[in-house]
Order: structure tokens, then C-alpha cells, then sequence
């Protein structure tokens, strides 16, 4: 390997009874593959590619050590020697790579979303509908000695260890925070009888299985909710199992329930390794570090600054499994960075289905989805550089077909290349400069500023053409719409029109929130933005308080406009943004004052402003300006030219369907046709 560019990273790590060949470590990362039919040998396939991409350590999704701990009724258990044998293939494969890996136990106590739930006290948890039972004292021990069972298992299944999982609110969490722990036995009251349970399983664990098995304990370094830990408890617990025999501290920020965003591209990349740095100064055995940490540069930075002795990278290695081989060898630029979005892979998981990913539709689908040598090298046109385009031109360009790239502006991207200019989502801009070196890489011919005709596409002799020429915007029926002082989210969001202190935004969808966000916060400033994002929402990075938070609940700057966000439909606004960061952009909005109303009639627009219906009673809106956010219309006007002809035309992304349309379908159905082409 070449350790000129990142020799932090690629430095080889002694973890005790396991030598790593470098510092990245695949995070945990459920996918649904574990419970999917065939999942254990799709499973490998994935782990196969990530430990072929040189991880140097992977950790697979949560296994529960028995039938109550498991997340759902349907999740995977390791107890027992059937349950053990599904995991060989995975750990002999990975073996193969020269890579090391670790089963996480996971045991969900409150979280388990199922009936026969069980927590350290029958306190129901927020975001689950069932109530857990609390264990009695007699059940503890026999608990303990089930995730040294599994422990056990995992070793038999060749794992070089385990990894406890203590952090994100699951059961162990629960029995150290007061939050969750009101016992008055053994195992609770004081934090000395909280933090029973976890030594007990390290203990139990180190004691059964000897020095040469890994034991890594995730920590929670923030609980993020009340009645959490305080920095002085989290590292007196790290210490603790440091002495029962973990071999390395893994950091978790944040519980389920926490209502401070963790993950999302909300948070500042690396946002939490300044607490990780002092959890590292406290202990004396490695730390890893975690949490919005998506490139190697920032990866190298963490490290060369001492903050961890290794880095998590978990959904960076779904969107792009080579992201250390890449590294490694001086092709940064051409690693497909995650942005952090959780559209495919925790979305989907939160809706029951496999993970994958928006920028890597092959994540999880390893062994459905290869990109094969064309057997016939054709001449292929694409019309328009969105994600749909790009997907499908550089898809088809490795499989060896000649790929023309037409655009009409004079930039590749699409609408990404507005979408980055809403607060949180710079991340796309990572996306778009992937596609750029791809289309250099594979040699695709691409031709910006240029409205390709369909006679020219007649004449240029494609044996097939791709119309991923995109959507525009709808334009709404109500009076007055058509004037000057009426704005398409387009023109505000690539900042062509001067907008007043006082905005109505007609339609609520992903784009409505984001306008709304745009026009509340502006082009934001470059600046500290951790501390900003610390400030915003109340984290002490210091931990003096329980769990983390400060005492004011975090301060907003006011926003710089006065917003309305508006819908036609009853309900609540934003419902069908992402599952689990919808609930972010709605708070947002909230702490920045935008007035949302649903069950909205328009009226009409005029210079007074917007005149609505709202519960039955008129009312004037006296803005100075109105955006339209109403949703979009396919742009296929070359379709029915080429068709005719009998040219072999496709049509995708917004291009053929407009209605729920994102950069997840569109890259999605790109990569999809060009497996086909
Ligand atoms: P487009 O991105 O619209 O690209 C079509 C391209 O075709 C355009 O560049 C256009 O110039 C070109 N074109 C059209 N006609 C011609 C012609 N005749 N000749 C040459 N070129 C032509 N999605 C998500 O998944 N997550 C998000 O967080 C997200 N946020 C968004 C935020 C905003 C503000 C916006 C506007 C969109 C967001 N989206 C998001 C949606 C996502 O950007 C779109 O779904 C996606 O870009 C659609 O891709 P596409 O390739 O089909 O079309
Ligand atoms: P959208 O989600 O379909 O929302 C359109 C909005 O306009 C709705 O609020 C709708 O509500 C309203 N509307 C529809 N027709 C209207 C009409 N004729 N007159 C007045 N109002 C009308 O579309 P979008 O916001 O344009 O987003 C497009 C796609 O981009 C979405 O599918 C989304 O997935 C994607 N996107 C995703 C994200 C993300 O964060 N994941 C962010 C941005 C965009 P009523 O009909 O109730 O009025
Ligand atoms: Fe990252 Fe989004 Fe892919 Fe998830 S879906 S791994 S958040 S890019």
C-alpha cells in the first residue's frame, strides 16, 4: 500500500489478540439482508466486496444473544449451533481478503419492537407502541451468560470477536442511564449497580473465551436525552469494562429517541470526534471514532490529530465498498461519497425493506446486480446529465458501449445542482464531482451547453437513445400566478431573483421544505459549524449536564424572512419526506418560525400578497413574494419525434415519472437500464 496520502489510515493497528491492517473499521450497519430469504449467502457476497475493498475490520448488523432481544419478532439470534453455521461462509470469505471481523450482539431491551419486550424497569420508550416487562434479579445472570453464549457461537463461526453493543439507547444503555434504570437491586440504584450488567457480560465474556477473542465495547460517549450519563459516568464505565476485558471503546452518539439529529447531513462531518479525543486521553485502550466521518480526508484528519485510533466508517462503505483500496491508491477522487441522506439504506430499513444505497444501488444487491462486458459494444446517446443520465452513461460506458452525454446547461448535475444549495445538502456536491471523474474515467464523450434536437439525434446514428432529460416545474391554476413577483423554486434556489422579508410557499414537498429552509437560513457563511450545530441544539460538549444537553434546550438564529409553507391536504405538513429525517426538517422549520397550514385554499395572488381559505375563514397572506413548489411535469418533448422513427428510445428518471421522483429512483433506474442496454 501506498501510505503517502493518508499515513494515519493506513497504518496497521494491534488491537490486542488482533492485528488490523489499518485503522478503518466497517461500522454496524443492519441491512435486512440478515432476515431476507437467501440473506446469509447475499450477506457474504456483501462482506466479500467490502473486505475485497480492504477494510481492515468489519462488524456485522446487531444479532440478538436471545428471542427477546431481537429487534423485531422476524431479526436474526445467534443461540445456537444451527443459527452459528448460516455465519461461516461470511467469516471464511472475509478471511480470504486478509480482513478481520466481529459479530455485534445486540440485545434491544425497550427497543424490541415485539411483545415479549424486557428492560431493566417497565418504562415504555418513546418511539416504540409496546410496553416492556422488567426483568426480575434472578433473570439477569442467566441474561448475562446468553450474550456469552453467543459470544461463544460466534467464535465457533470463526469471528476473531464480538462486539457488546452498550450505546444508541439498547438494553445495556438502558441499565446504565438513570433514565431507563430504576431498580433497587443488584443491577440499579446507584451507577456503580447500573453499570453491573455491562461488566458482567465483558467479564463473563473475557472469562469464557480467553485472551485471543476480541472484545470491543460501544460506548455511548452522549446519551443526548435526559437522565443520561455525564462525562465523568462515561468514562468511568469505559474504564470499567476496560478492566473486565474490552480490548477497544467503539463511540455511539445519541439514543433512538434522541431528538437531536446523530447521523443526518444535517451534522457537521466529524461533529463528534471532539469528545471522542477526550474519552481517548481517559483510557488506556484504542478508541474508535464515529459518526458523519465520509472521506479519507477527514478520516486522516481525526486521526493525525489524535482524536481515535480508528475510524467507523459505516454507510460510506455501503455507497462505496473500495473506499479504502481507492484511498490507498491515490484515487480519492474517485470514491462515490456518502451524503449522508439515509434515504436508502435506514429509511429502508424503517420501512421493512433490504438497505442499499442512493448513490450505490449495488449496496446489498451484490449478487443481483454485476456490471457484465456488453456483448455488443453500441452507440449509445444520453440526453440530460441529472442523476438519471449520469447513472445510466457511465453504467453503460463500463460495460464498454460509446456513450454521447448531451446537456443543456453548462454544468452536469441536474437538479442536484440546486438541490446543494439548501443548508445540509453541500454533501450532493461530492456526488456530482464522483459522476464528473467517472464520465473521464470511462470515457464518455459529453457535450454541455448543447439542447439536443431529435433531428440531430436522428442523424447521429445511435443504435440506442436515452432521454433522461428531467421534469419542470408544475405551474398552478390560481389567479395571479403569472406575476412578476410570483417565483418557481428554480429561480430562488439558484439565486436568479431578489426575494422580500415576507414569502408564501405554495406546495410542501421535499422541495417546499427545502425552499422554505433556504429562504429562512440563505447561503450560509462558511464558519465554525460544529459549534453552530452544537449551539442550535443544545449539546454541551462538555457533558456537564445528564445525557449531554444543555441547560437552554439550544438557541436558533432568527430566520432571516418571514415563511409560510402551504398544502392543500389535511394532515401533517411533510409527511412524505424521508422516516427518519423528516422529523428534522419539520422541527427546523419550527424553531424558525415558518407558519405551516395544511387544508389551504388559494384564492388568488395579487400585490397585496396571497389570499387564502384556511378552517373555512379568508385570509390574506401580505407577503412580498410567492414561490411555487408545486410539484413537477415530465420533460419528454423529443420522445414521440424519435419513437416514430423507430429509434430504440428510453425514457427515465423524471423524464418517464415525475410523481415521486428523487435522485435515489433516477440513479437507481439508470445504473438498471444500462445492465440492459
Ligand atoms: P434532472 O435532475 O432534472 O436532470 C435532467 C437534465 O436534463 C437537466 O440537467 C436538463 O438540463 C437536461 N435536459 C433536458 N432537456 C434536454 C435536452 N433537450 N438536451 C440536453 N439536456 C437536456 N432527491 C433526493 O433523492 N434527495 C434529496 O435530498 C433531494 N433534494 C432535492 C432538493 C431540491 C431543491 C430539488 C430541486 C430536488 C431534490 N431532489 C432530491 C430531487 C432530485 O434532484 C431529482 O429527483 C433528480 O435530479 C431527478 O433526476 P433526473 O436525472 O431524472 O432529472
Ligand atoms: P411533491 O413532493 O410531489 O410535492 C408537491 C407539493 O405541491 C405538495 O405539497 C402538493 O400538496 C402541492 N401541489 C401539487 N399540485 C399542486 C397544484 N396543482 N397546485 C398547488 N399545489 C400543488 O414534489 P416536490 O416537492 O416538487 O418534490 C419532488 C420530488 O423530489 C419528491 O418526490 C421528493 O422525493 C424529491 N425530493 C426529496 C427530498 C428529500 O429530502 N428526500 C427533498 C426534495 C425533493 P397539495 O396537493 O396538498 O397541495
Ligand atoms: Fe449514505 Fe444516503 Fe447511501 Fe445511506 S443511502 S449510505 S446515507 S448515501
Amino acid at each position: 500500500m501506498n501510505l503517502s496520502a493518508y499515513p494515519h489510515l493506513l497504518k496497521p493497528l494491534d488491537l490486542g489478540p488482533v492485528a488490523i491492517k489499518n485503522r478503518v473499521m466497517m461500522g454496524s450497519m443492519h441491512t435486512g439482508l440478515e432476515e431476507a430469504p437467501d440473506g446469509f449467502s447475499r450477506l457474504t457476497a456483501y462482506f466479500a466486496e467490502r473486505a475485497r475493498g480492504q477494510a481492515g475490520l468489519l462488524v456485522t448488523g446487531g444479532i440478538a444473544p436471545n428471542r427477546a432481544g431481537r429487534v423485531t419478532e422476524g431479526s436474526a439470534m445467534l443461540s445456537n449451533d444451527s443459527e452459528m453455521a448460516r455465519h461461516i461462509p461470511i467469516t471464511t470469505v472475509v478471511h480470504e481478503h486478509d480482513a478481520k471481523i466481529v459479530l455485534q450482539i445486540l440485545h434491544a431491551g425497550r427497543y424490541a419492537f415485539h411483545k415479549a419486550l424486557v428492560a431493566p424497569s417497565a418504562i415504555q420508550a418513546p418511539i416504540n407502541i409496546f410496553k416492556p416487562r422488567a426483568l426480575r434479579g434472578e433473570e439477569i445472570p442467566a441474561l448475562v451468560g446468553d450474550f456469552v453464549r453467543c459470544a461463544r457461537l460466534a467464535q465457533q463461526a470463526g469471528y476473531d470477536g464480538v462486539e457488546v453493543m452498550g450505546s444508541e439507547g439498547y438494553l445495556i444503555n438502558q441499565f446504565v442511564a438513570k433514565r431507563t434504570n430504576r431498580r433497587d437491586d443488584l443491577w440499579g440504584g446507584d451507577f456503580k449497580r447500573r453499570i453491573r450488567f455491562p461488566v458482567q457480560i465483558v467479564s463473563g465474556i473475557r472469562g469464557a473465551l480467553g485472551r485471543d477473542f476480541l472484545i470491543i465495547y460501544r460506548l455511548s460517549l452522549i446519551d443526548l436525552v435526559p437522565g443520561g450519563s455525564t462525562w465523568p459516568q462515561v468514562v468511568a464505565l469505559a474504564r470499567a469494562v476496560t478492566d473486565a476485558g474490552a480490548d477497544a471503546i467503539n463511540t455511539g452518539i445519541g439514543w433512538h429517541e434522541t431528538r437531536i439529529p446523530t447521523i443526518a447531513a444535517v451534522v457537521p462531518r466529524a461533529a463528534f470526534t471532539v469528545l471522542t479525543a477526550e474519552l481517548r486521553a481517559a483510557v488506556n485502550v484504542p478508541v474508535i471514532a464515529s459518526n458523519r466521518i465520509n472521506t479519507p480526508d477527514v478520516a486522516e484528519a481525526v486521526l493525525s490529530a489524535g482524536q481515535a485510533d480508528m475510524v467507523s466508517l459505516a454507510r460510506p462503505l455501503l455507497a462505496d465498498p473500495r473506499f479504502v483500496a481507492k484511498a490507498a491508491q491515490g484515487r480519492r477522487d474517485e470514491i462515490n461519497t456518502c451524503i449522508a441522506c439515509n434515504q436508502a439504506c435506514l429509511d429502508h430499513i424503517f420501512e421493512g425493506k433490504v438497505a442499499t444505497c442512493l448513490v450505490n444501488p449495488m449496496a446489498c444487491r451484490e449478487t443481483e446486480l454485476a456490471l457484465k462486458p456488453a456483448e455488443k459494444s453500441k452507440n449509445i446517446a444520453v440526453v440530460g446529465a441529472g442523476p438519471a443520465g449520469l447513472a445510466v452513461a457511465v453504467s453503460a460506458a463500463r460495460r464498454g458501449h460509446r456513450v454521447t452525454l448531451y446537456e443543456a446547461e453548462d454544468q452536469i448535475g441536474g437538479q442536484l445542482i440546486i438541490a446543494r444549495n439548501v443548508p445540509g445538502k453541500a454533501e450532493f456536491n461530492e456526488t456530482l464531482r464522483y459522476f464528473q471523474r467517472q464520465l473521464a474515467l470511462t470515457g464518455v464523450k459529453v457535450f454541455l451547453g448543447r439542447t439536443i434536437q431529435a433531428r440531430e439525434l436522428l442523424a447521429g446514428g445511435f443504435a440506442e437513445v436515452v432521454l433522461a432529460t428531467g421534469v419542470v416545474p408544475r405551474r398552478v391554476s390560481v389567479s395571479g400566478a403569472d406575476l412578476p413577483h410570483v417565483f418557481s423554486y428554480e429561480q430562488v434556489l439558484r439565486c436568479k431573483v431578489t426575494v422580500g422579508r415576507r414569502v408564501a410557499i405554495i406546495g410542501a414537498g421535499g422541495i417546499g421544505f427545502d425552499t422554505a429552509l433556504f429562504l429562512c437560513q440563505g447561503l450560509r457563511p462558511a464558519g465554525d459549524e460544529r459549534r453552530a450545530f452544537f449551539l442550535q441544539w443544545g449539546i454541551d460538549p462538555q457533558v456537564l449536564c445528564e445525557g449531554g444537553l444543555s441547560d437552554d434546550g439550544g438557541s436558533w438564529p432568527a430566520s432571516i424572512r418571514q415563511v409560510y409553507l402551504l398544502q392543500r391536504k389535511g394532515g401533517k405538513l411533510g409527511a412524505s419526506l424521508g422516516k427518519t429525517t423528516g422529523w428534522i426538517h419539520r422541527l427546523i422549520l419550527k424553531k424558525m418560525r415558518v407558519e405551516m397550514m395544511g387544508r389551504v385554499q388559494y384564492e388568488k395572488i395579487d400585490a397585496q400578497g396571497l389570499h387564502i381559505r384556511h378552517k373555512g375563514k379568508a385570509r390574506l397572506l401580505a407577503v412580498d413574494n410567492v414561490v411555487i413548489c408545486a410539484g413537477q411535469e415530465p420533460r419528454r418533448e423529443l420522445y414521440d419525434a424519435l419513437a416514430k422513427q423507430g429509434v430504440h428510445v428510453h425514457l427515465i428518471g423524471g423524464a418517464e415519472k415525475a410523481v415521486e421522483l428523487d435522485a435515489q429512483r433516477a440513479i437507481d433506474q439508470g445504473m438498471r437500464l444500462a445492465l440492459r442496454l
